[in-house]
């Protein structure tokens, strides 16, 4: 498993190294418009995945190439907080990079004294909580069973208490599903009770996982911000649902991948959670520029340009 990705320019958290701790889609939800895809079961069960020193190795490997860094940032492609080794992930990371650490978690292991104890060891987190009601939970998260909202706005509420760094809450709204009045009625009551430095709130931008999944128009969800009472933006510029993995620049973030390793248009659009078409586009246009070389004739790999 590679856990470095990057690093790329990101509007919210300036030059960020993205570090993947967790496989393919190993979460606690399944969340109607997520770019990683449906498969896998949600779970909530924390464990190891690798030998911390596989992570250390290759943070040691990249150290001497890397810029001054805004944030290193725990994400990927899954759910960070589902690594029982956060703590000591997250401290060694401090003391070889002298960054600051960014969790992007969405929320749902906060109820958990030791989570949120590990979380309290970064200067930002950015949890996720796209709703306030049960059965709104399960339509938009499809979470792992027996998991209740009411819980995870406890636990947000009791991190936000005992964190003292940055917390930034993103709200996720798509349309039909967590947009009634009476769902961001429970979302702004919420969202006061947490008491976030601020709200970001993003809507479906890209094409996501499943069509039911649709964005609110860009009227209706800066008429929807000024309904907060705690700090809010709205995140229309962003690529949607994949703000919780991946940066804006598509462009970066592909030369970043391939600049670790040579890989197929299939892998690229796995790893970054964009459909083939989307990143045939933006390689067409690397290649163009001689930043990518054409496809290898043997399987189809593509590689950055020394
Ligand atoms: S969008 Fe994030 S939180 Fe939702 S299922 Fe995908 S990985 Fe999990």
């Amino acid at each position: 498993m590679k856990h470095l990705y990057g690093p790329v320019p990101s509007r919210r958290l300036g030059v960020s190294l993205g570090l993947d701790i967790i496989p393919l889609k190993v979460c606690s939800l399944n969340c109607v418009y997520c770019q990683l895809g449906t498969r896998g079961v949600p779970t909530l069960r924390r464990r190891s995945y690798f030998p911390l020193a596989e992570f250390f190795n290759e943070l040691e490997e990249r150290r001497p190439d890397l810029p001054r860094l805004d944030y290193a940032t725990f994400s990927g492609s899954g759910e960070p907080t589902l690594n029982a080794d956060l703590a000591e992930l997250i401290k060694g990371t401090r003391r070889l990079l002298k960054a600051p650490i960014c969790v992007i978690t969405n929320g749902t292991l906060t109820p958990d004294e030791a989570v949120r104890a590990d979380l309290s060891l970064a200067d930002l987190i950015m949890p996720s909580l796209d709703a306030a009601t049960q059965p709104v939970f399960e339509a938009i998260n499809r979470p792992a069973a027996g998991l209740l909202i009411a819980d995870v706005i406890e636990g947000l509420v009791a991190l936000r208490r005992e964190f003292s760094g940055k917390l930034w809450l993103e709200i996720l709204l798509v349309a039909g599903m967590n947009d009634s009045e009476a769902e961001l009625n429970a979302l702004i009551a919420a969202t006061e009770r947490i008491a976030p430095d601020t709200v970001q709130l993003n809507t479906v931008v890209r094409p996501p996982t499943e069509s039911t999944a649709e964005p609110l128009s860009p009227e209706r969800l800066n008429e929807i911000a000024r309904r907060f009472t705690v700090p809010v933006e709205t995140l229309t510029a962003y690529h949607g649902a994949g703000t919780k993995h991946r940066s804006l620049d598509l462009y970066a973030e592909i030369i970043a991948y391939l600049g670790r390793r040579p890989a197929t248009l299939t892998d690229l659009a796995t790893m970054l959670g964009e459909s083939e078409e989307t990143i045939s586009a933006h390689l067409e246009k690397l290649i163009v520029t001689r930043r990518v070389l054409p496809p290898d004739s043997a399987g189809g790999y593509f590689r950055v340009k020394e």
